[in-house]
């Protein structure tokens, strides 16, 4: 216990440095996303410039994520529930990533069982279902199929599954992925998961994973059907 207290002080001063830093980072990204704005604007006749600006715009929309990873990490997330209609928030979000979907040639596949309207924070949500979708579509750098499926568990669970046939990972990966930093990316920051616990925890779900390395992965949230969040009366009583 006396080295869990150490871990876990180590990872709330890493945790403040973090934030720290990502805010720092924040004033100077958007002055340069402004910059290359104006340029795109000057220079949009000049076939030279075009690309090599397109280029920096995606580098910095990178960082950009990076740092939105360490202050939403970092943060005191707060929750606001609301009924929801999971189908349009998953339709969203591969409507966002359409671009990624086709640029790897990607088939998805969606089974919609009708659950209803749930109760939950559907940004934090969205922000879940969006980093495993992120993650399955890392997995498979080209070709592959992710599979989306929202169905009923059993009487009390919903159950939301990311499915992708892309690299799979191995034991040790499996056991450090909810690690914060963990990861295995060249550009990866290792947050992503982190995010997905702490949001699913709020939500009084569960996590299961299954995976196989050179298979693919399936991972599957559970979500109580009628969750009444603490301090807050059931909406469906
Ligand atoms: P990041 O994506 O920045 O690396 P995450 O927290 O999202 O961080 O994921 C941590 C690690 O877990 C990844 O680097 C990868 O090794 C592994 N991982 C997560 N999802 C998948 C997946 N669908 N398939 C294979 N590996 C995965
Ligand atoms: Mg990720």
């Amino acid at each position: 216990t006396q080295d869990k207290l150490i871990e876990s002080e180590k990872m709330a001063s890493i945790g403040r440095l973090a934030s720290r830093i990502a805010h720092e980072l924040r004033n100077p990204i958007q002055g340069i996303r402004m910059g290359i704005e104006w340029l795109q604007q000057d220079l949009q006749h000049d076939q030279r410039f075009t690309t090599t600006l397109q280029h920096i715009d995606q580098e910095i929309l990178a960082v950009n994520t990076i740092v939105q990873d360490l202050l939403e990490y970092a943060r005191d997330m707060k929750f606001e529930y609301t009924e929801t209609d999971l189908y349009s928030l998953l339709d969203g979000i591969l409507f966002n990533l359409s671009d990624k979907l086709s640029e790897r040639h990607l088939t998805v596949r969606t089974h919609y069982d009708d659950v209803g309207m749930v109760v939950v924070d559907g940004i934090r949500l969205r922000q879940a279902l969006l980093n495993l979708v992120q993650n399955a579509i890392e997995a498979m750098p080209e070709n592959g199929t992710l599979t989306l499926s929202v169905t009923l568990q059993d009487e009390q669970q919903i159950a939301i599954i990311i499915q992708d046939t892309g690299c799979g990972m191995s034991q040790e990966q499996q056991q450090r992925i909810f690690e914060p930093f963990y990861t295995t990316k060249d550009k990866g920051v290792g947050l992503g998961m982190s995010i997905v616990h702490k949001i699913i925890e709020a939500h009084g779900g569960q996590i299961q994973l299954e995976s196989q390395q050179g298979q693919g992965t399936r991972v599957t949230l559970l979500l109580p059907k009628h969750f009444s969040p603490k301090g807050i009366k059931s909406l469906t009583p």
